[in-house]
Parts: structure tokens; sequence; C-alpha cells
């Protein structure tokens, strides 16, 4: 039987990673995201991968929370394939190594000031070791399947979040399992009546009722829908907005494991 393993982006917004083992004992990772945030999420960044090697990781787009622990997971030889859109490869290549850019100078700057209790204080990963890491990354076109693993397809559908972005529709063992990933509000189109003089935030994320309005286009409820990539209070609210539809939802807690 395949199961499934919340390793992050459970009660919580960031790092967002699960484990799909299928009944064959293949892993397949979704998501590969680092934690970010708050210094106590930060360091899960740092605990030592318990998960063993995976045979594939598949990424939904290229939001660091979503890709930015994938260059720490190749360092360590832990990783066969990496797939995702070819938007979403696009996007890695320049995000991925900024990334690890940015964890170089996190640790020049520990190191210079002396606030690290490790001496000397080192990044989590280069920026070199970043773009080795992006160079792997296979690309795909959406709607089109891609055999992951032996038995076990994947197919990107457009997510309308950011360039590349996808929901995935994993087929392993007999089961059809949707990976949402951040959805966007594609298909939205908001007439726009002033002169746009300046723009700094635009949400590229799905409200819930955005999110209703794509889970209803479901042909037939799910048997069952797990609640990520939020702060407790919103994925208690939006459980219980789907309970009272009937449906089956859970709100996983880190590190469990379901059997699908
Ligand atoms: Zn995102
Ligand atoms: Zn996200």
């Amino acid at each position: 039987m395949a199961s499934l393993t919340f390793l992050g982006a459970a009660q919580t917004v960031t790092g967002s990673r699960h484990l799909l083992t299928t009944a064959s004992g293949n892993r397949v990772l979704i998501d590969a995201g680092l934690f970010q945030g708050r210094k106590e999420l930060r360091l899960r960044n740092w605990a030592p991968w318990t998960s063993g090697k995976l045979d594939a990781v598949v990424l939904t787009h290229a939001h660091i929370d979503h890709t930015g622990f994938l260059p720490r997971l190749c360092a360590q030889g832990l990783v066969r394939r990496a797939l995702c859109t070819e938007g979403t490869r696009d996007l890695a290549w320049l995000l991925l190594p900024d990334s690890g850019h940015l964890q170089e100078e996190e640790a020049r700057y520990a190191n210079r000031r002396g606030y690290s209790k490790h001496r000397p204080a080192l990044p989590l990963y280069t920026a070199a070791a970043a773009e080795t890491a992006a160079r792997r990354l296979e690309g795909f076109r959406y709607d089109v399947p891609v055999e992951v693993v032996d038995g076990g397809q994947v197919t990107f559908h457009q997510a309308g979040h950011i360039l590349g972005s996808a929901f995935l529709d994993v087929r392993v063992d007999g089961k059809r399992i949707l990976f949402s990933g951040d959805l966007g509000r594609y298909g939205t189109s908001v007439p726009v009546r002033a002169k746009v003089v300046q723009m700094t935030g635009f949400s590229a994320h799905a409200d819930w009722m955005e999110e209703d309005r794509w889970l209803a286009r479901a042909p037939s409820p799910p048997d069952r829908v797990f609640l990520v990539h939020g702060e407790p209070p919103a994925i208690e609210a939006q459980r219980a907005r789907l309970s009272a539809k009937g449906w089956r939802v859970e709100a996983p807690q880190p590190g469990q494991e379901v059997q699908l």
C-alpha cells in the first residue's frame, strides 16, 4: 500500500515536503522546500535527513519554500532524479543559486559577528552547490503524463500561481493523488479602470474561495483531503468549511504518515 508522510509545511506555511512511498518501496518526494521565517523553523533545515534515498523529487513550482532544500539533498547524494515543468526549471536556475548566495552571506555575517555557536558557521549550501542541483532538473510540458518511477506517473497541470507552477496529478498503485501546490488566480481577469502608478505587491495566491472553486471542479468528491501549507488557524477554518460539505478532511501533523 502506498503511504504519504508530511515532512514539512504541516501546521505551518514553509518547508513544503511530502514523501510518497509506493507499495514496491519507491520513494518520491513532492517538493523539497526550505523552512523559512522564525529561527525555530529555519533550524529544521539543519536536521539530519532520515527519510533515505529518493528515487525522484517532483517540484510543484520554483518558490524557495518548495524547492530550496533540493541543493542540500543533492549535495548528500540522495536524489536520483529531479522533475518539474520547463518554466519551473528555468526559474530555479535563477532562484536556487540566489538562495545559496544568501546562505553564504548569512554564514559570513555570523562569522563576522561571532553569533553562531559553530565556528566557523557554514552555509546550509553554497551558490555553487545550488547551481549543480538546478542543472539536474528535468523540465516537462504541462498535461503530458511522465513516468517518474516504475508504475508511477505524474502529470503537471497549470496552477496559475507563478511562471511554471503546476498542480500534480499522480497515479500510483491504482490510486490517484492530486498535489495542489500553490494555487493562483488562473482564469480570473480583473479589469483595471485606473492608471497603475505603482504596484508594490500582488498576491499570486488563491484565497479560500478560489481554493473552493478549484476543488469544485473535481468530478466527484475526493476520498480524502489533506490540508497543509497554512498556519493552524487558517488550516482549521478551511477544515471546518470543507468538513461541513461532508468531505473527509485531515490536517496532518509534522512527520505524520498516512496509508493511502
Ligand atoms: Zn508559491
Ligand atoms: Zn508556497
